[in-house]
């Protein structure tokens, strides 16, 4: 019961970053000894500041538990999906980075034609990357997050593959 509580976010009910943790140091570690080589989607809202300026903190959590719903019916049981923290969530494919660039554009192209309760429209940014030789959870997402920014640099609602 205490492992539980300590996996899950309070908000979403998704996986926590804990929970992501030990999730990608699993996959680092497959990947090392087996070389079952795996995918990241890290992701971030698209200007939410202006949500919970505009509508208030309350639409604010309402929006990512409506997210969070939202892109979990859209991934199917070989995905891992987590909430990392803030307005940021994280993805995890067995598949290849191309395949899971497919995935990416599918993820955001379903929340920007989303109607959220109470904020409308939305966008949302991605970053892709896959495991690479030598890999840590840091220089994993690092990449991820080097996509993400490329995406918040050249206009958003977009997906970046950083190789
Ligand atoms: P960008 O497009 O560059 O990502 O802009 P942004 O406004 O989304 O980014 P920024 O990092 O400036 O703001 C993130 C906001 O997310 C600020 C913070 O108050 C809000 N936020 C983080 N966690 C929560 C939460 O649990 N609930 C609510 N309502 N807001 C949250
Ligand atoms: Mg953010
Ligand atoms: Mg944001």
């Amino acid at each position: 019961m205490f492992k539980k509580h300590a996996y899950y976010d309070s908000l979403t009910r998704i996986a926590n970053r804990l929970r992501i943790d030990e999730w990608l140091e699993k996959k680092l570690k497959a990947f090392e000894d087996k070389r079952e080589g795996f995918s990241i989607i890290f992701f971030d809202i698209d200007h939410f500041k202006s949500v919970n300026d505009s509508f208030g903190h309350k639409v604010g959590d309402e929006v990512l538990v409506e997210l969070a719903q939202l892109i979990q019916q859209h991934l199917t049981s070989r995905e891992l999906f987590g909430r990392w923290g803030g307005e940021e969530f994280i993805i995890i494919s067995s598949m290849a980075g191309e395949e899971t660039v497919k995935l990416a554009e599918d993820i955001r192209k379903v929340v920007a034609n989303h109607h959220f309760k109470g904020a409308g429209n939305l966008t949302a940014s991605f970053g892709v990357t896959h495991s690479k030789p030598g890999d840590n959870i840091d220089s994993l997402l690092n990449r991820a997050d080097k996509g993400l920014y490329r995406c918040k640099n050249c206009g958003r609602n977009q997906v970046s593959y950083i190789k």
